[in-house]
């Protein structure tokens, strides 16, 4: 059986047009003799919206919470009556979205009682997007004669009990999926699923951290050996660099798990880093599709790419960081030194993308936060710091840069114009990544990009629909 796990985000089910196109996308799997499972999210920006309903009412906002809560509600019911025609289907499912809508502003009355918001109920609260949108797409996939049924994530993904992020319980999973999910496959039906969520052992809601979806349809995926994985988004794929720099930015067709989790990790938005590993372990391919152009290939994700005649397949740019110099003029790099400073980082729980370090100082970049000063603190207590933001991280991925002579040269010649601040070739071998001025990274990417992607090569990049490149930056003339 040739089963496929489709996952579609908030912008494919952002309203009933969006609800519409993926019931075609998923009807033409179906005809194409595929057995598909179909996660969904929330319909787009819904999980903002729950979060900020939970933070007024934690702040004592009874009337504002609710008042959200209840714009909310009307969208869910206009699309569910959009969707669907037949009364008596529509009836029972707009009572059914009462229902939750009137649990909900229960729990927030609650909340602007207690004025807590533990991570639990935060986690509660914000599960109502996936339930109301997957329970929604279901019936209406049935009004448009696809054999659906709903099921219940939080009865398959079963977590451990940390809230907001909880780790997934892969052989419970398994499990729960031969059980829940798997005999509506072999009974010829299309399973739709809310992403994102789950549950403890114990039976209370978690979920997987944000953008979890993508997570849910590789477990569901790894679990039941899907033959594939897709991530329908509103994007053709992962591009060579961001199209709104570039525009003639190419689409990778085929790039290999390791360079995506890179990409993700250095702010590519299409995917989590995290959702790849279930699929990975099993060796399924993940597919990157565009449900507003459906019939475009994507990007297919896998575990061994094949050979790319071009060194790079996309160069991903990061802003808003700082850079910290942390000089050692006193204990001079001894035994611990440097645990001394990672320490400092985790106490306050900041995340580090890039370190450099010289007999006598250290260099560690991190997002722009307003732990900053706290930290720099901390660390005057054992060193010498300084810290300067506005800069970029441009990070550059490819497999095939392993072992070339004189790769880095080629780099720098691309962008001999700009101050480079501090380099890394992490110990992947896949990556080299700089930090440079903020002010300067769309040049520099411009330049990097006409420099590597001049000539690509067919077989791993989209050649045939490239658009023109971004006209040359001239300087501004004075006006007279
Ligand atoms: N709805 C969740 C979020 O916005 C999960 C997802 O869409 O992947 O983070
Ligand atoms: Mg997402």
């Amino acid at each position: 059986m040739s089963l496929v796990v489709m996952k579609f985000g908030g912008t494919s089910v952002e309203d009933a047009t969006a609800i519409n196109r993926t019931a075609s996308i998923v009807a033409g799997r179906v005809a194409a003799g595929k057995r598909p499972v179909v996660v969904v999210s929330a319909m787009s920006k819904v999980t903002d919206q729950l979060l900020a309903c939970a933070a007024a009412a934690s702040r004592g906002d009874r009337t504002g919470a609710l008042a959200l809560s209840s714009r909310l509600r009307s969208r869910h019911r206009d699309t569910a009556a959009a969707l669907v025609q037949n009364p008596k289907n529509c009836a029972t499912l707009q009572t059914s979205i009462e229902h939750e809508f009137d649990a909900l502003d229960e729990i927030l009355r609650g909340l602007a009682v207690i004025l807590e918001l533990t991570p639990r109920i935060s986690d509660l609260i914000v599960s109502y997007g996936e339930r109301l949108s997957s329970a929604m797409i279901a019936q209406a996939f049935r009004e448009r004669g696809l054999n659906s049924v709903h099921v219940d994530s939080r009865e398959v993904i079963l977590t451990d009990s940390q809230f907001q992020k909880a780790i997934p319980l892969d052989a419970l999973i398994e499990e729960r999926c031969l059980l829940k999910v798997r005999p509506h496959l072999d009974a010829g039906l299309v399973p739709v699923m809310g992403g994102f969520i789950g549950s403890n052992e114990a039976g209370i809601t978690t979920t997987l951290g944000r953008g979890g979806s993508d997570f849910t349809g590789a477990l569901i995926g790894g679990a039941l050996r899907a033959e594939a994985i897709e991530i329908w988004t509103d994007v053709n794929g992962i591009m060579t660099t961001d199209p709104r720099i570039c525009p003639d930015a190419l689409r990778v067709k085929v790039i290999s798990f390791e360079e995506a989790a890179e990409l993700a990790y250095f702010g590519a938005k299409v995917l989590h880093p995290a959702t790849i590993l279930p699929a990975v372990r099993r060796n399924i391919p993940v597919l990157v599709l565009n449900s507003r152009n459906p019939t475009n290939e994507g990007t297919r994700i896998i575990s061994l790419a094949p050979h790319c005649k071009s060194p790079f397949k996309c160069i991903a740019v990061k802003k808003k960081l700082t850079i910290i110099d942390v000089v050692a003029s006193r204990l001079l790099m001894t035994h611990g030194y440097l645990k001394s400073i990672f320490d400092i980082f985790d106490k306050h729980q900041c995340p580090i993308d890039m370190v450099s370090t010289s007999e006598v100082s250290v260099s560690v970049t991190v997002d722009s936060n307003d732990k900053l000063p706290a930290i720099a603190d901390d660390l005057s207590k054992i060193a010498d710091v300084k810290y300067e933001g506005q800069k970029a991280l441009v990070c550059m991925v490819g497999e095939d840069i392993r072992g070339q002579m004189g790769i880095s040269a080629r780099v720098f010649t691309a962008i001999k114009h700009v101050n480079v601040r501090m380099i890394s070739q992490g110990a992947s071998e896949i990556n080299m990544s700089f930090m440079i001025e903020e002010e300067d990274a769309e040049e520099a990417v411009r330049s990097l990009h006409a420099a590597f992607f001049q000539n690509p090569d067919p077989a791993i990049f989209d050649i045939e629909n490239r658009l023109p490149a971004a006209p040359p930056l001239t300087p501004s003339t004075p006006s007279s």
